[in-house]
């Protein structure tokens, strides 16, 4: 049988055997209501905030400013949508970059429809936003500031303590989308200098379907579903109590697994240094400055599409451009905004490492890769 590799953990993460554990009494047995004020209703609720105290402890945060959602997506909405409406007779600004995650660019996208004014910050070639554009983007009329933590296709770490300096002596809030950097490097709310935070459960090992969005003390936004008051009135809907409990375990886990990431870094430059034996073979995004876990290489001739099918028949997963935008043939925002041309970022490959890969994983790659690589220029009508 092929080996099977999997090296798409940015796209999402299989769900740890303890976070299943943890998860299963809460669908037929302990199932009740969190609002019900019998015992299993308050078991329920008790299992609920037990877990808001561990997501908390992850980030560096107080219990009492977390409020679960349905996903990174939901955290992302109500953290811009929230504050733009809170604050529109404050300002109509808005600061961002261009490589953020659809769940930021499209919601700021949205906003502009409605009357809000939008700065689409540009970044330098490895992916980097540079505080001072941050700080001269500002006016009077800025309500937020939303720059992403990592990016999810390059795996750039952007300078969020900086920007978070620049915000804060401003006195505007800064909304960081952490949902690639929870559990991989450290984040800390205080050391970030953040007021809103998006998080998920499942690039964590936990389950799909939940999310957490940080709203520092002091911070309001404006919620986006109205209806039984749940979640301080800013999130109503019937707790996923499964998914919260789950959530909960894979952010403890998380948080005392950090020292594994390690490993990966020492996986990921492996990976790199093989791949990059390939003629014609560059690195998207940073050297350093990068996820422990993320690598993205392009190769000049190619098309990425045929690449990708190419390792599944060789039983590896990965992805070219983002994950959200492989059922489009668009060449991704991130990699176009690096400043790369339509047929180099089509020509990319993204493999990000988890938990499950080894050494013998990055080896099988690197020994499959070249053969697929050389295959597909020979049939290129791009190759010389
Ligand atoms: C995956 C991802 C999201 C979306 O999270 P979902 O829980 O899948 O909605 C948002 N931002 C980034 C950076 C992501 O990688």
């Amino acid at each position: 049988m092929t080996r099977q590799v999997y090296m798409d953990h940015s796209a999402t993460t299989p769900v740890d055997s303890l976070v299943v554990e943890a998860m299963l009494p809460y669908f037929s047995e302990n199932f009740g209501n969190p609002s019900s004020l019998y015992t299993i209703g308050r078991q329920a609720r008790r299992a609920i905030e037990e877990s808001r105290q561990k997501v908390a402890d992850l980030i560096g945060a107080k219990k009492e400013e977390i409020i679960f959602t349905g996903s990174g997506t939901e955290s992302d909405n109500l953290a811009i949508k929230g504050i733009a409406y809170r604050n529109r007779k404050k300002g109509d600004h808005i600061i961002t970059s261009s490589i953020e995650h659809h769940a930021v660019l499209h919601t700021c996208k949205y906003l502009e429809t409605q009357g809000f004014k939008v700065t689409y910050l540009p970044v330098d070639k490895e992916g980097l936003v540079n505080p001072k554009d941050v700080e001269k983007a500002i006016t009077p009329q800025t309500i937020l500031i939303t720059i992403m933590h990592a990016n999810n296709e390059l795996g750039t770490v952007q300078p969020i303590e900086e920007i978070g300096k620049i915000a804060k002596e401003k006195n505007i809030p800064l909304h960081t989308d952490a949902v690639q950097t929870a559990g991989k490097i450290p984040v800390n709310v205080d050391t970030l200098g953040v007021s809103l935070l998006s998080i998920s459960a499942h690039k964590i090992y936990g389950p799909k379907g939940v999310g957490a969005l940080y709203l520092r003390k002091g911070t309001f936004v404006e919620p986006q579903l109205h209806g039984g008051g749940h979640e301080r009135n800013l999130r109503s809907s019937t707790e996923n109590v499964p998914g919260i409990v789950g959530f909960g375990k894979a952010c403890e886990l998380a948080k005392g697994r950090l020292p594994d990431e390690e490993r990966l870094a020492g996986l990921r430059d492996r990976l790199i240094k093989g791949i990059l034996e390939i003629k014609d073979s560059y690195l998207n995004g940073h050297p350093v400055k990068r996820l422990p876990n993320n690598v993205n290489v392009r190769f000049s001739f190619i098309e990425g599409e045929s690449m990708i099918l190419n390792l599944d028949m060789k039983g590896v997963a990965a992805s070219t451009g983002s994950a959200c935008s492989s059922t489009s043939l668009e060449p991704s925002h991130v990699l176009m905004a690096i400043g790369l041309k339509p047929e180099e970022a089509h020509g990319s490959l993204r493999l990000t490492l988890g938990r499950g890969n080894t050494q013998e994983d990055v080896d099988y790659v690197v020994s499959v890769l070249p053969e697929i690589v050389n295959k597909l220029r020979m049939i290129s009508p791009l190759a010389r």
